[in-house]
């Protein structure tokens, strides 16, 4: 059996520089995390925000907490203070939530817009009009947009991810230099070779790190 230990220095080690891994921990519990932190990492990603600000509170102070799923805007309040990037923000509601909790605790956060990218129905995420609209709100200073974020279909089909992956680093590349991103988070366990050669400087990678879930 491999450990998360042997996992993660194997992908870290095909990784570019320039890529940040993003080890997805959701399920999994505080032992396996602090495996991880032995081995040197020191982000990880989560998709519930109870579970999230748990962990926060009982692991190293040191660990850099992303939030990657669906956010509800009753739980941006809780979440705030123990989060470091904010993957998915994906309407204008939900942006405009976090910037009023933000200017409340009166420190930036930063957060990546997520965009629709998937042929398929269930997947969250803005699309491009919604995108614009949300980049074109005056600046704030409270919220950091630093880049975008997006999912492929789920499909074995290599073109089919890769196209989206490319439609997505387009996208990102239209804004990059006039909003000054430095992150394009795409790419999953199953996914994120094809993500990097498109263009993703983060990963998300959960079971080819922790095992299935
Ligand atoms: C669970 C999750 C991941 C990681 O998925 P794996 O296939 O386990 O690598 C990445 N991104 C998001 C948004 C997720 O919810």
């Amino acid at each position: 059996m491999t450990t998360v230990r042997e996992n993660l220095l194997k992908i870290k080690e095909n990784l570019p520089e320039s890529v940040t891994l993003v080890a997805v921990s959701k399920t999994k519990p505080n032992s396996l995390i602090l495996e991880a932190y032995a081995a040197g990492q020191r982000i990880f990603g989560e998709n519930k925000v109870q579970e999230l600000t748990q962990k926060a509170q009982e692991l190293p102070k040191d660990i850099e907490w992303h939030m990657i799923g669906h956010l509800q805007r009753n739980k941006v309040k809780q979440l705030l203070p123990h989060v470091a990037l904010i993957h998915g923000v994906d309407s204008l509601r939900l942006y405009l939530e976090i910037e009023k909790e933000a200017s409340k605790l009166g420190h930036e956060i930063a957060i990546l817009l997520q965009v629709y990218i998937a042929g398929e129905e269930t997947k969250f995420g803005l699309d491009e009009a919604e995108l614009e609209e949300i980049l074109n709100l005056p600046k704030s200073n409270f919220v950091r947009i630093r880049g975008l974020m997006g999912m492929a279909s789920f499909t074995e089909n290599r073109e089919i991810i890769s196209a989206e992956f490319n439609r997505l680093n387009r996208l990102y590349q239209k804004y990059a230099l006039v909003h000054n991103f430095d992150v394009l988070s795409m790419g999953m366990s199953g996914d994120y070779p094809i993500a990097i050669e498109n263009g993703s400087t983060m990963i998300r990678v959960g079971s080819a790190i922790f095992g299935t879930r």
